[in-house]
C-alpha cells in the first residue's frame, strides 16, 4: 500500500481544508495556490484512479459526476464559465497522483490557454 494522498488526508480531516461541496462519490476544496479568482479542485473520494485516463477507462460515470460538480461550482462561485484541467503525468505538472480536476473560473484571460 502506498501512503494516503494529500486529498485522502484532507477528506479524513487529517489536514485542514474546508470541503466546500460534496456528492456521494466526489468532493471539492479550494486550491491552496490559486491560479484564478476561483480555483477549485474536484476530487473523487476514492484514490483508486491516479489520473483522468485511468478514471475514464475504469469509471466514466464518476468522471461525469466530477464534471457535474465542477459545472455547478463554477456557476455558484465563478461566472459560470470555467476551465477544467487534468494534469496527467509528472512532465505535465501532475504532483498528486489521486485524480483531481482543477476548476478555474472568473476573470480568465480571453483567448489564453494559461
Ligand atoms: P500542480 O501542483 O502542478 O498543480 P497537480 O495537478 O497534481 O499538480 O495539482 C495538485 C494541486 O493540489 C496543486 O494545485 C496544489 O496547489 C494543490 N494543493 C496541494 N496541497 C493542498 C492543500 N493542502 N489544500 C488545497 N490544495 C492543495
Amino acid at each position: 500500500m502506498s501512503e494516503p494522498s494529500i486529498f485522502t488526508r484532507i477528506l479524513a480531516g487529517e489536514i485542514p481544508s474546508e470541503i466546500i461541496a460534496e456528492t456521494e462519490n466526489v468532493f471539492a476544496i479550494r486550491d491552496i495556490a490559486p491560479q484564478a479568482p476561483v480555483h477549485l479542485l474536484v476530487i473523487p473520494k476514492s484514490a483508486e484512479y491516479r489520473n483522468v485516463v485511468e478514471l475514464a477507462a475504469g469509471d466514466p460515470a464518476l468522471l461525469t459526476e466530477m464534471i457535474g460538480l465542477a459545472n455547478a461550482l463554477a456557476a455558484e462561485q465563478g461566472d459560470g464559465d470555467f476551465r477544467l484541467i487534468f494534469n496527467t503525468g509528472p512532465h505535465a505538472g501532475q504532483t498528486v497522483f489521486h485524480v483531481h480536476a482543477h476548476v478555474l473560473s472568473g476573470g480568465l484571460t480571453e483567448g489564453s490557454l494559461g
